[in-house]
């Protein structure tokens, strides 16, 4: 059987390591330049920089299975970071002792370590889709990119809709899966400090705060080393700023920070990234995958599933499992 995987982050990819495994001829694209997606970390000359995921947690029992053979090969490691969170303005201790993963020495180790020697592409971006009734071709830069029995798409919610709408498969049941947005936007800062203003790694915002998460980057392995804090703001802030340049980001983060210190502080925005399709909508129903035979077409992803590295995972796998029925 032949199939298309158009999408090689976490998603993806575990749906293709099942498939390869079955004697499925998987051939998996990817507009990136390298496989990882939302988990993927940015190279600096100072180290990784990791702008979308930060960690991950495993609460199915499948997959800390697939944890501890990432562990065991060196792929991850567990991220001990001190954390903490916001009360009153405060930055307190925080008494979450959660279990948390990270990728050695970035977050995409894992998702490229379920692809060895698999048929990737990267720095394809799959522009257009026919379906004749029996075979799926994909087209990039106008040019074709083959005809497979199969497709799966591990991408997003809104860039998966407009693929499939141009390719004249939505019906009334696609629609629906399509009528809320799944993945909401976030914007996502990096700062570089003189100094730690506080003695923790980790911090949690809350309901009422700009941000929702800042980290210091050089307390996991292989990242950026120096005061290098990484905020990510809050949906509410991203929505309301989406269009906003990275200029006027960076003032946000400096002041957000600046707040947060009530002090002096030295720092420098060194990165923005605009995240457009980041974080599960709650209000979004949870399909877990896709899939329809008539149309040889499954979609797999976190939007599906609730948002996480696992439920990505739990995604791909769950799509797999229908495709090899
Ligand atoms: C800012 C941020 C913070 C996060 N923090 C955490 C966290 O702390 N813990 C956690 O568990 N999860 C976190 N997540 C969520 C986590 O990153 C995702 O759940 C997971 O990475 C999603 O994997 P996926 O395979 O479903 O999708 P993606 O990682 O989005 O993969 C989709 C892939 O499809 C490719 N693609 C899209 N369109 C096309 C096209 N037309 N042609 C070719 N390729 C295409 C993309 O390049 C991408 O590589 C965070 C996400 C963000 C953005």
């Amino acid at each position: 059987m032949t199939i298309a995987i158009i999408g090689a982050g976490m998603a993806g990819a575990a749906c293709a390591s099942q498939l390869i495994q079955q004697g499925w001829q998987v051939s998996l694209f990817d507009k990136g330049r390298s496989v990882g997606g939302r988990m993927s970390s940015k190279r600096t000359e100072q180290g990784y920089l990791d702008l979308g995921a930060q960690y991950f947690t495993a609460r199915d029992t499948a997959f800390l299975a697939q944890c501890q053979h990432w562990l065991r090969a060196g792929s991850i490691t567990h991220w001990q970071g001190r954390l903490a969170q916001l009360e009153s303005g405060a930055v307190v201790a925080s008494p979450d002792e959660e279990v948390r993963f990270i990728g050695v020495p970035s977050m995409q180790v894992p998702v490229a370590a379920l692809l060895q020697g698999l048929a990737l592409y990267t720095g394809r971006q799959v522009e257009r889709l026919a379906f004749d009734g029996n075979r799926w071709q994909l087209f990039s830069a106008g040019a074709s990119l083959g005809c497979f029995e199969q497709l799966v798409l591990a991408i997003p919610q809104q860039q998966a809709e407009p693929l499939l709408r141009a390719a004249g498969v939505v019906d009334a049941e696609l629609s629906t899966v399509f009528s809320t947005p799944a993945l909401l936007p976030c914007w996502a800062v990096n700062v570089q400090l003189s100094h730690s203003p506080w003695p923790y790694d980790g911090i949690f915002g809350n309901a009422g705060s700009q941000f929702s998460w800042l980290a210091r980057q050089s307390s996991k392995p292989g990242r950026s080393q120096g005061e290098h804090w990484l905020l990510h703001f809050s949906t509410a802030f991203s929505l309301q700023h989406l269009e906003s340049d990275s200029s006027e980001i960076a003032g946000y983060a400096l002041t957000a920070l600046q707040q947060l210190v009530d002090q002096p502080l030295s720092a420098d925005v060194t990165h923005c990234h605009r995240w457009r399709y980041a974080r599960q909508n709650p209000a979004y129903p949870l399909y877990g995958m896709w899939y329809r035979p008539a149309l040889a077409l499954g979609l797999a992803g976190d939007w599906l599933y609730g948002g996480r590295v696992e439920h990505a995972w739990l995604s791909g796998m769950q799509l797999a499992r229908e495709l090899l029925r």
